[in-house]
């Protein structure tokens, strides 16, 4: 299939750790902006500096920023039939901007209610060699790797809740824009990794 899909829901909802697997079904390069955006703060280029301050807060790094990461990003080659966006657009503009860039055929939103989520960023560890996501009670990683595991600095109780703010006020407004488009496919987040897979498997299997 040709075209982008995007990973839609609020932070912790399963995006990364789903993002694997649908890389591997639709040969899509995932797009992620936070690893992205992850990447530039410790590179400590400008542009890492400046979005820092908003991670670190819980707040929305500025369209302007991402948008221009998106642009260069999607120049390169392997982005040619359609990426797999996670975590991005979070905005209308970044949604009307990413409109003249590339073709979205799906927008998979992974639903999971908010008093599920604070568990879910608490527990998150990531893995700095591979970048696989683990929860130290719904996923945890193999023993051997255990000793290794981050926890990432936004991921405290304080800063999800701020994040989530920033998710119904500004991203989940955008679930009814993609379902005015009939781009919209709403799946259950809350089941286990698995079975949210094949959730979304089901609902992108035949675009
Ligand atoms: P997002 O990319 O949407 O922020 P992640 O994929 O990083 O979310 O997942 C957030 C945390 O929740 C991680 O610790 C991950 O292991 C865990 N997680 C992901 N999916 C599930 C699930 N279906 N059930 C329980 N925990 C999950
Ligand atoms: P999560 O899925 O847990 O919210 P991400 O890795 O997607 O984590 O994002 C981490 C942080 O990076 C966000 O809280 C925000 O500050 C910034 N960020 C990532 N993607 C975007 C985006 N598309 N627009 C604005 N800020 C973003």
């Amino acid at each position: 299939m040709s075209g982008s899909i995007v990973l839609f829901g609020p932070p912790g909802a399963g995006k990364g750790t789903q993002a694997g697997r649908i890389v591997k079904m639709t040969g899509k390069p995932q797009v992620s902006t936070g690893d992205m955006l992850r990447a530039a703060v410790s590179d400590g280029s400008d542009l890492g500096k400046e979005a820092k301050e908003y991670m670190d807060a819980g707040l929305l790094v500025p369209d302007s920023v991402i948008i221009g990461l998106i642009v260069e990003r999607l120049k390169r080659t392997d982005a040619s039939s359609g990426v797999l966006f996670d975590g991005f657009p979070r905005t209308i503009p970044q949604a009307e901007a990413l409109e003249s860039v590339a073709n979205v055929i799906a927008v998979v939103s992974i639903e999971v209610p908010d008093d599920a989520i604070v568990d879910r960023i608490v527990g998150r560890r990531m893995d700095p060699e591979t970048g696989d996501i683990y929860h130290v009670e719904y996923n945890p990683a193999p023993l051997e790797i255990e000793k290794r595991l981050i926890q990432r600095k936004d991921d405290t109780e304080e800063t999800v809740r701020s994040r989530l703010l920033a998710y119904h006020k500004q991203t989940a407004p955008l679930a009814d824009w993609y379902s005015e488009k009939g781009l919209l496919f709403s799946v259950d987040g809350n089941g286990t990794i698995d079975e949210v897979a094949e959730s979304i498997r089901d609902s992108i299997v035949g675009i």
